[in-house]
């Protein structure tokens, strides 16, 4: 009997997107099955070409006479299960994109390139030696040493392959200042295993009845043979990890393997070390900071039974391990859990179809549950576990918020409002930490009134305008246009303008209230130097610091137990970013900053500066009442239909022609008009929000329907449409789903 494989041909490029057959020789016959890389001839010329293998089968799909060998297995080929392919195939259908993208998506690969051993460079001077030696070097006109030493006394310790390329520095000047004890060249092991060295200790916390109640629903359902999916919600500090990791244990005392994602934000030395402090060994880390290499041990590990916990953001959905118990997905409502890039899954929804193949199931946590998880939950598709308090019954802090129309009546000009600085006054006297957060989302583009808070929208979609170059508000949903107001149209102020503060202005501004405070900032600035989010958080957790003032970085997930201040700068930030999640973010991010205070010994305060005080977001987040916000948003949703009563496609046409991208999109927009779909909904073309990016420009059209499988379909003809024709190779054409933010 002669046997022939299907495989798919590791070549990025739509025209190949399908399978091809090969026939198996009988020396690879028992190597070969579904996962596994082989290497075959490959068109006319026959060259040899990498792929993977998606079906075997005893049936020709070709002429016999026309079908050629495989030649022999890729080199350093994984066998990965045939589970992960097929969930390849499922998110090439449900995402769109090609096959070889949805593979690239989930199959880790081997990085040819062996691993570098990473080196840097330390100071061994103290800074007043340095600068002794630095004003030598000045002397001498010793440039390339002067250069380093500077650097080195800015940084102490820098990258060896930035010191070489990007400050131009020779390896002979290195070891010359090496030799000098100016400096020394330190060599660092790139650990297969990144937590190695840590055991499990005695594990010693009593779960409380909420907590237990939880565990215990969940464990009946598995013993019950219900692989179901759970939203656990619970309130900020009510022991949503030790409920992962009860979960966890028992899974594990059955053999099986557990996949927890966390956003990477939230993957601090804190999170980790509490899992590692219950598993020890046992569990891996994933981060994007980890090279390709170090990533794809983490798998081999996995696959190979080394460890039974992994902890890592979106990517670590697709772990090997070979008998997969649980899927934990931690603030389940972070749209870091989107992926970007096509294809554009959501790890929810994968984690889900992941766990309906390999018989696991999946726990969603969060405080403030996605619109979506919560529709669901109360649809009974997932089933809803509830921690209603805190633990040991530590209070919810007091929130109050405050009128930024008033304050600016009452002549405070500043971004601080009086009561936010009074109670950071007496913070400060009590020895306690206060957080500020300045809500920077959607700060770019919409215009506001600084003298009654007005934000100019779309007079058809409820939501806010984008300021484009050449002073138009454009609505990124229905591509209504007008020309930016000279004066608020509400109040006739000429104080309109897009709202700019930074975190810098108001750490300068703290320190002129409060000379003697010790401040830290955390933002995009403070923290792109390797390591240095963990240092300014461990600092601040420490007590090193009396306030740490920071962008959304700061609110997720961290556990400062001496924070009982929590002021939010500005909370109607995120309310006007054009999409329809706005509202939903402005809730999510004043409760998940409101959850900072008090978790600790004494209880919390939290000042909310705003110029909505009586929008539903910010109303049910002072008062913490998530099911009050979840109502009042539903209201809109469904009279908007937007998800998730609706469902949503985005289809994105980039090209570096204009008129290409343009012209594209309405022939599409055609298409989908002519298919006459009943119940769907087409909003657009119109350029997207970022209308042109590096010269390549970017039309969109959205289109709304009740059921997602209409659009999978829809996708499928258009995907067909666009293959058939092939006449738009200038344009890209990519799909979104569902998607979480405006494009
Ligand atoms: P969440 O994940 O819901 O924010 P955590 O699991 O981080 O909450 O718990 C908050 C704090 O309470 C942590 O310091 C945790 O160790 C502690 N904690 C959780 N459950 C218990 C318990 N049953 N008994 C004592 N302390 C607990
Ligand atoms: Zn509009
Ligand atoms: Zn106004």
């Amino acid at each position: 009997m002669t046997y022939y494989a299907n495989i798919i041909i590791d070549i990025s490029h739509e025209k190949l997107d399908k399978t091809f057959q090969y026939r198996i020789p009988e020396e690879l016959f028992s190597k070969i099955f579904p996962g596994v890389q082989v290497i075959v001839p490959f068109g006319n010329g026959n060259r040899s070409i990498r792929g993977f293998v998606i079906e075997v089968t005893d049936r020709p799909e070709y002429d016999v006479g026309k079908i050629k060998d495989i030649l022999s297995l890729a080199e350093e080929s994984v066998v990965i299960e045939g589970q992960l392919i097929a969930l390849a195939a499922w998110m090439r259908r449900n995402y769109g994109g090609t096959m070889n993208q949805a593979l690239k998506t989930v199959i880790p690969i081997k990085q040819k390139a062996k691993l570098k051993e990473k080196r840097s460079i330390e100071l061994l001077l103290s800074k007043e030696e340095a600068i002794e030696q630095l004003a030598l070097y000045q002397k001498k006109h010793n440039r390339a040493r002067e250069r380093l030493l500077k650097e080195l006394i800015e940084y102490n310790h820098i990258d060896y392959d930035i010191v070489i390329h990007k400050l131009n520095i020779s390896s002979s000047v290195i070891k010359a200042l090496e030799g000098q004890n100016i400096l020394s060249v330190r060599h660092e092991q790139v650990y297969r295993n990144p937590v190695e060295h840590l055991k499990s200790k005695d594990y010693r916390i009593v779960l409380n009845e909420d907590q237990q109640r939880a565990v215990d629903t969940v464990m009946e359902d598995q013993s019950r043979g219900n692989a179901l999916t759970y939203l656990l919600f619970g309130v900020t500090g009510s022991g949503k990890t030790e409920v992962y990791m009860e979960l966890i244990a028992h899974v594990i005392s059955r053999g099986k393997q557990a996949i927890v994602l966390i956003p990477e934000i939230a993957l601090t030395y804190q999170t980790v070390m509490r899992f590692l402090g219950r598993f020890g060994e046992r569990v891996s880390i994933l981060n994007s900071r980890m090279s390709a290499g170090e990533r794809y041990d983490q798998f081999l590990r996995a696959k190979n039974g080394e460890i039974d916990i992994i902890i890592g953001p979106r990517s670590a959905l697709f772990t090997p391990f070979a008998n997969l118990g649980l899927i934990i997905i931690d603030e389940e409502h972070e749209s870091s859990y989107k992926s970007e890039t096509v294809p554009r899954y959501h790890a929810r929804e994968v984690a889900i179809q992941r766990g309906k193949m390999a018989g696991a199931f999946v726990v969603l946590g969060s405080a403030t549950p996605s619109i979506e998880s919560f529709y669901r939950a109360g649809k009974g598709i997932y089933r809803l576990l509830t921690l209603k308090q805190r633990v040991a019954e530590r209070p919810l802090p007091t929130c109050y918020t405050i009128d930024l129309r008033e304050e600016l009546k009452a002549g405070n000009r500043s971004v601080i409002s009086r009561k936010l600085r009074e109670l950071m006054e007496d913070r400060l006297q009590k020895k306690q930490q206060t957080m500020l957060f300045l809500n920077r989302r959607g700060l770019s583009g919409f215009v506001s009134c600084r003298a009654c808070g007005e934000v100019i929208k779309c007079p058809h979609c409820d939501v806010s305008l984008s300021l484009h170059r050449n002073n138009k508000l454009i609505c990124h949903y229905c591509g209504y246009e007008e020309a930016a107001p000279k004066n608020c149209p509400k109040c006739g102020s000429k104080y309109i303008s897009g709202f700019k503060a930074g975190t810098q202005k108001i750490e300068e501004l703290v320190q002129s209230y409060f000379p003697q405070a010790r401040t830290l900032r955390m933002d995009f600035d403070t923290t792109r130097k390797k390591g240095s989010y963990e240092q300014i958080l461990s600092a601040f957790s420490a007590g090193e610091a009396d306030i740490l003032i920071g962008t959304q970085m700061i609110v997720k997930g961290h556990d400062f137990p001496g924070v009982t201040l929590v002021g939010v700068l500005a909370a109607d930030m995120s309310m006007y970013v054009s999409d329809y999640c706005a509202s939903e973010r402005t809730f999510q991010l004043l409760t998940q900053a409101a959850g900072r205070a008090g978790r600790g010994d004494f209880p919390g305060e939290v000042v909310v500066q705003t110029y909505n005080p009586d929008h539903y977001s910010i109303v049910t987040a002072k008062e913490q009442d998530y099911e009050a916000f979840y109502q009042k948003e539903m209201v809109y949703r469904k009279l908007m239909h937007y998800p998730p009563v609706y469902h949503m496609a985005a289809m994105i046409f980039t090209s570096g022609a204009e008129q290409a991208a343009v012209m594209a999109a309405k022939r599409l927009a055609r298409v989908i008009e002519g298919a006459k779909i009943t119940g769907l909904q087409m909003v657009g073309p119109a350029g997207a929000i970022v209308a042109k990016v590096n010269d390549i420009y970017r039309q969109v059209i959205y289109l709304k329907h009740p059921e997602y499988e209409c659009l999978v379909s829809l996708k499928d003809r258009l995907e067909l449409f666009i293959k058939e024709k092939n006449d738009m190779k200038q344009v890209s054409i990519t799909f979104d789903f569902d998607p979480v933010r405006g494009l």
